[in-house]
């Protein structure tokens, strides 16, 4: 085997290709040193490795500003259509090198910094990641910003600028901890705080009949500073803009303490109303309906909404006229795109501003508004469903309240034109729900307030009007839409797994970059040898590297040659970290009985964050790290078998791991999971998935052939005849005696010496009220995970799979699924030009 490559010779090898010239270099040698002295003002005899990190950081971000700034004034001389992309989530990982990548100066910078005596991959290993999100749709709204970006969209994100993003996740004895995500503590060299545009955004109050129409008054008033961060587009001198809301007290902040004249109290209290941006809830596929929840929601949209008029407003459209009042024109200029229903408070408070602001009629604004939002669900799952009570509403917001009760009684007198006197019907399509505590259905009203609802996978969108959205679909059946999912190749191929970007770039261009079908071509070398062993080769590093760290940073000592299987997402019942761990049992439970059988040698590795209120997810992260400590330390089990809970699972650590998996977990309930996008990160780096036939793996399984992925399980009409019929897991249990030893052996404390009835409750879940239907799979999943280790045994053929489904996955780059969202939401096409960049005379 040759010599591993270093990424700085990997990296120096594309910049004889490409463009890093020594002029660039010794620029940006230059400029980190500038920035060294005058940004971070510290020598190199004190300079810390953050220091460095700090100085290269600025020094990238300089060649940021001009595309930056040229950008906004091309959007502003064209005025194109705007795209809007709201949501309270943005999973965005680190900048430095995406941007280093995107603006086309890695090589350079490596080369700089190698010359300055310093490690670059140290140093962008110092950089916090933006934990902005939770996990996939936060994730997704990430790879969207890279893929408009890279379209040339005039494309604006909007969220909140969380103080503490998702929590750091500690495991200590076996146990989930969390710990405060500081992020900012250092500083946040990528972002631009624009006080002079701050917004005030009110709360509480109430509202009053004037001759003018309704008045919301007597309101406390919370101001949101914009924060702008830059999101480069790929090789194309376009920098879009995310723009994040910070909650600012007002200068006066409690009257009645200034009043009463205790100052110190009314300035201790400003932190009450700058709460509001205090800290990412840390809940995924989950619904808590938490006061400050509810006020960061309508936070984030009222301010985002004040930004979006005054931008219309503002346009240059014909120099006699300087400010845009004919809000029949919004639609053509503004698509706003809801990610999920946590921004779906757009829709009454647009409602607000045309009708109660604006002047305009009801008619006409409505007309406005469902022409210019549409709504992208996430989840079936009804304990995520957004239902904010009436009674808090009403007291947060009371003319957004009554706007959705107009709402809503306009949109039941079509109801009743449609089915007259089906009060059933009426009670289901309604936007407020009476049984119990009175609540509104945030999901119906992103519905009726839309004009475009989607899924994110096929099979999701037909299950959406199948099932949740039955009604709805009957009632306006032309608003459904699917998009699937996809992933950003920038970040998810080229930054993550730089030795596979090469490997293919020789072989047919750097075209997949922006065109990621292109891999397709190749399909041709998927059973050429020379080609599979460099394929080999690449993923060989890849675990070596991702074992290294391993033993580096967790001090567990891992066989690079056995066959890395890898579940990280996060823990959740649905997803059935639970069945991963069946199997894991179950193999044991093999070794232990036939100790010189020969098998596949496993590294099997679940990594992801249980929501801190979460017991039963907390619990099996538990059972899995109790069950890792019982074979990990058995010496019958040596090298065959090792189990390694992934402390941490972030973005920066996906990074890590993906490119050196084997084999992809994707085994949630058919019927359960959305989509699913990193199932898609693991086919483009070159893993073999294992999976139900649920979300995006269907898609997948159609775009590489059945051939090429080991499917198991029910399928989702199955699972709903089993349910329909009563499922008993005992049926299961009962009949199969390798399940019902590792069922008894959770219960009775097998991996629980010290406290035997420790994960008898998971065991009763398992048995007795199992939503997930765990064990009516087991056996699919067992005999799919035998038929992995069967074609792992033959080298060839796998490399050939892990050759022809990388080759297969264009069809999951989320360029794809923005130019569909394009196409047929938003009304705006793609651009493929570059604009020029700051150096080069404008066109
Ligand atoms: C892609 C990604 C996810 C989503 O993973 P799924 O398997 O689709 O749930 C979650 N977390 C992180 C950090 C990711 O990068």
């Amino acid at each position: 085997m040759a010599a591993p490559q270093s990424d700085h010779e990997r990296r120096k090898q594309i910049s004889v290709r490409g463009i890093a010239e020594l002029e660039d270099v010794n620029q940006i040698k230059k400029t980190f040193n500038r920035h060294l002295h005058y940004t971070l003002v510290k020598d190199r005899n004190v300079s810390t490795l953050r220091d460095y990190y700090f100085a290269l950081a600025h020094t990238v971000r300089d060649h940021l500003v001009g595309r930056w700034i040229r950008t906004q004034q091309h959007y502003y001389e064209k005025d194109p259509k705007r795209v809007y992309y709201l949501s309270l989530e943005y999973y965005m990982g680190r900048s430095l090198s995406n941007t280093m990548i995107n603006v086309g100066i890695q090589s350079s910078c490596d080369e700089a910094l190698y010359q300055l005596g310093l490690d670059i991959e140290e140093l962008e290993d110092i950089e916090e990641d933006a934990g902005l999100g939770n996990g996939g749709l936060g994730r997704l709204a990430a790879c969207f910003l890279d893929s408009m970006a890279t379209l040339g969209m005039a494309a604006y994100g909007y969220g909140i600028r969380y103080e503490y993003g998702i929590f750091a996740q500690k495991i200590i004895n076996g146990e989930q901890q969390e710990e405060p995500d500081d992020w900012l503590r250092f500083g946040n060299p990528w972002e631009k705080a624009r006080p002079e545009y701050m917004l005030p955004v009110n709360f509480y109050g109430r509202v009053e009949d004037t001759p003018q129409g309704k008045k919301w008054v007597d309101t406390q008033v919370v101001f949101a500073l914009p924060y702008d961060n830059p999101i480069p587009g790929y090789n194309n001198n376009v920098v879009n803009t995310l723009r994040l809301w910070s909650a600012k007290s007002p200068v006066q902040f409690d009257l009645k303490f200034f009043n009463d004249g205790d100052y110190i109290q009314a300035v201790l209290d400003r932190n009450l109303a700058e709460n509001i941006s205090r800290v990412l809830y840390p809940n995924d596929n989950f619904f808590e309906g938490k006061e400050l929840r509810l006020k960061q929601e309508y936070f984030m949209v009222a301010a985002t909404l004040q930004d979006i008029i005054r931008r219309f407003k503002a346009a240059k459209f014909g120099k006699r006229d300087p400010v845009r009042t004919n809000f029949d024109l919004f639609p053509d200029k503004v698509a706003i795109q809801l990610n999920d229903t946590h921004p779906s408070l757009a829709i009454p408070e647009l409602m607000r501003i045309l009708v109660d602001i604006e002047g305009l009629s009801w008619e006409k604004a409505w007309d406005v508004t469902v022409k210019t939002c549409a709504y992208t669900n996430h989840t079936v799952l009804p304990e995520a469903l957004e239902r904010w009570p009436t009674s808090m509403l009403e007291s947060i917001l009371p003319r957004h309240m009554q706007i959705i009760y107009h709402i809503n009684h306009l949109h039941l007198e079509q109801v009743l034109k449609k089915w007259p006197g089906d009060m059933d019907k009426m009670r289901r399509l309604s936007l407020i729900e009476e049984d119990g505590e009175k609540r509104v259905n945030m999901a119906n009203l992103s519905i009726v307030g839309s004009h475009a609802v989607n899924g994110v996978a096929r099979i999701h969108s037909e299950i959406i009007k199948r099932d949740i959205f039955r009604d709805f679909y009957e009632l306006t059946p032309e608003k459904f839409q699917n998009k699937t999912n996809g992933i950003t190749p920038r970040r998810w191929l080229l930054m993550c797994n730089p030795g596979l970007a090469d490997l293919i770039s020789d072989k047919i261009g750097e075209d997949w970059i922006v065109h990621l079908d292109q891999l397709q071509q190749l399909k041709q070398w998927a059973k050429d040898a020379n080609f599979q062993r460099a394929v080999m080769q690449v993923k060989q590093e890849n675990k070596l590297k991702l074992a290294q760290m391993l033993e580096k940073d967790y001090g567990v000592k891992v066989n690079p040659s056995s066959l890395f299987d890898i579940q990280v997402k996060r823990l959740h019942e649905y997803k059935r970290q639970l069945l991963n761990c069946l199997h894991i049992i179950t193999l044991y439970n093999r070794i232990k009985k036939n100790p010189n059988a020969k098998i596949v040698a496993r590294t099997i590795m679940i990594g992801g964050k249980a929501a801190p209120g979460y017991y039963t997810a907390k619990k099996i992260i538990k059972l899995i790290n109790s069950v890792a400590n019982v074979v990990n330390n058995d010496p019958i089990v040596g090298d065959k078998l090792k189990v390694i809970y992934l402390e941490n699972y972030r973005v920066t650590l996906a990074e890590k791991i993906i490119p050196a998996a084997d084999l992809s977990e994707q085994i949630s309930t058919a019927g359960t999971e959305a989509s699913g996008t990193g199932n898609m990160k693991f086919m483009l780096n070159g893993a073999l998935t294992i999976g139900t036939l649920d979300g995006a793996n269907v898609e997948m399984a159609e775009e590489m052939g059945n051939e090429n992925i080991f499917i198991f399980g029910m399928t989702v009409d199955e699972v709903e005849a089993l349910q329909k019929k009563g499922y008993n897991a005992y049926d299961y249990y009962n009949a199969n005696p390798e399940l019902k030893q590792v069922i008894d052996q959770i219960q009775n404390g097998f991996f629980s010496p010290g406290n035997p009835d420790e994960f008898k409750d998971l065991a009763d879940i398992l048995l007795k009220w199992d939503r997930f239907l765990s064990l009516a799979d087991y056996d699919a999943y067992i005999k799919a995970q035998d038929e992995v280790s069967r074609v792992y045994e033959n080298q060839c053929k796998w490399l050939e799979m892990a050759i022809h489904n990388i080759a297969s996955s264009g069809k999951f780059s989320s360029d794809r699924t923005i130019i569909d969202y394009g196409r047929e939401i938003w009304g705006v096409e793609p651009n493929y030009n570059k604009l020029p960049a700051p150096h080069e005379p404008r066109e």
